[in-house]
């Protein structure tokens, strides 16, 4: 089925601000081009579990900022915090089953370390691939790329 992700991305950012009062959110949707070709529901999990990510991973608040752009002939989406960040050691495994980065040099942040390897599965469903960039103490940004094909053609 056609899934816009604009509205997709939306209503997980509403529901996201009702956990926390010292986040920002920012939604900046810069093509166009926003259907593919996918399952509403597991797009709306995905992107559930990278925002919810942002706001856990980031307790001191900050800006969670979601781009929409498209590269490539790809359909993009950027989401960024300003949080923790990830040790350069732990970035080759953080899509691994039950994978955590070890918290206790900082704050006691629960999880069961299945939420990015659902996010791989999601996006791998959807013909597309998913990475990360991240600095310790700066924020990640995760980027979740859709190929062309599963872009719906625009009419106009
Ligand atoms: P779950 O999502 O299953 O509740 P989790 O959040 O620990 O648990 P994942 O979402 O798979 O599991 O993330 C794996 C690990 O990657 C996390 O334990 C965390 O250390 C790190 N991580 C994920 N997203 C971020 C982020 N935005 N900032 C900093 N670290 C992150
Ligand atoms: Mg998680």
């Amino acid at each position: 089925e056609p899934v816009d992700l604009v509205p997709v991305v939306e209503k997980v950012v509403e529901t996201e601000k009702l956990g926390t009062d010292i986040h920002a959110f920012s939604v900046s949707i810069e093509t166009k081009r926003t259907v593919i070709r996918g399952d509403r529901e597991r797009l709306r999990q995905l992107f559930t579990n990278l925002v919810h990510n942002a706001v856990k991973y980031s307790p001191d608040g900050g800006t969670v900022a979601i781009r929409l752009y498209e590269h490539s002939g790809r359909l993009c989406v950027d989401v960024r915090d300003e949080g923790l960040g990830i040790p350069a050691e732990a970035l080759p495994h953080i899509f691994e089953k039950f994978y955590r980065v070890d918290n206790s040099d900082r704050r006691r942040i629960g999880g069961t370390g299945l939420g990015l390897t659902i996010v791989k599965e999601i996006v791998k469903a959807h013909g597309g691939e998913v990475d990360v960039v991240s600095e310790e103490k700066k924020g990640s940004t995760f980027t979740v790329r859709f190929p062309m094909a599963s872009i719906t053609q625009e009419i106009n």
